[in-house]
């Protein structure tokens, strides 16, 4: 197994290994390794090139911190432009969300209008060179890569022991989660990597398939990984009628950065 890039699929050669850890650092506040009462997942080797890539761990945090406050009462309202109704401004208290930088306000395509005068913002002009945006959308998209790139690392590394050669998943992710929601009962008895992160890796009916539920802070994903011939859509769909359900196929994780998910 430690011969292969976990990212790319690629040998590891004589490229110098970068050991990526199988739970992202940006969802455990402690110092990893062990604690008691936690669980610990390692590393897994990967390319420095393919670890660096995966840019969006980078905002994996300001994610979490925007699903968390939208699914809140506190701090957001969403208003109609006064004489043009089709532009919907969602007005944020900023101080709710000090982690975030321009930098980050940029990636989610937010507009900081601390420093202007609302009488310049109040007109439709103002919009005009504005792109459109949907920042649970984008923050889910954010989180249910990096879960998923988390979620095939502990597949890998504590039940298939192998890099697959193509990988197929489906995922249904869901904001405004909390403690309370646990799968224990279902799925046996499981540590916490950190307070509010816990994964129940489940195979599904004894065969090649694996059912991941991956609860990250406020964030929960469904995730089927595909590798025999189950119609896992199919089941998916019976079991959640009203969900939107994405769908990855890629030759590697790293396909996450270039193909990512599309509605199924
Ligand atoms: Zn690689």
């Amino acid at each position: 197994m430690s011969e292969f890039c976990y990212l790319c699929g690629k040998p590891m050669g004589d490229s110098r290994a970068s050991g990526d850890h199988v739970v992202p650092v940006a969802l455990i506040a402690r110092n990893q390794p062990k604690a008691r009462g936690f669980d610990y997942a390692g590393k897994l080797p990967t390319h420095e090139e393919c670890n660096n890539r995966f840019g969006p761990e980078t905002y994996m945090v300001n994610a979490l911190e925007l699903l968390e406050f939208l699914a809140g009462n506190n701090g957001h309202s969403t208003y109609q432009h006064r004489t043009r109704p089709e532009i919907l401004i969602q007005a944020w208290d900023a101080s709710k969300l000090p982690n975030f930088t321009e930098r980050v306000l940029s990636f989610f395509k937010l507009i900081d209008v601390r420093e202007s005068d609302a009488a310049a913002w109040s007109e439709p002009e103002f919009f005009r060179d504005k792109s459109r945006t949907n920042p649970t959308r984008d923050a889910l998209h954010v989180a249910l890569s990096v879960l998923t790139k988390s979620a095939a690392a502990l597949l890998i590394k504590r039940k298939i022991h192998t890099v697959p050669p193509t990988w197929q998943v489906y995922a249904i992710p869901y904001s405004g989660a909390t403690d309370a929601l646990d799968f224990d009962h279902l799925l046996g008895d499981t540590k916490p990597f950190e307070a509010g992160v816990k994964v129940w890796l489940h195979q599904l009916d004894g065969g090649p398939d694996w059912l991941v539920l991956y609860r990250a802070k406020s964030v929960l994903v469904y995730l089927i990984f595909v590798f025999g011939h189950h119609n896992a859509l199919a089941t998916l769909k019976e079991h959640f009628p009203e969900a939107d359900i994405h769908e990855f196929v890629g030759t590697a994780i790293n396909d996450l950065l270039t193909v990512g998910w599309h509605k199924v």
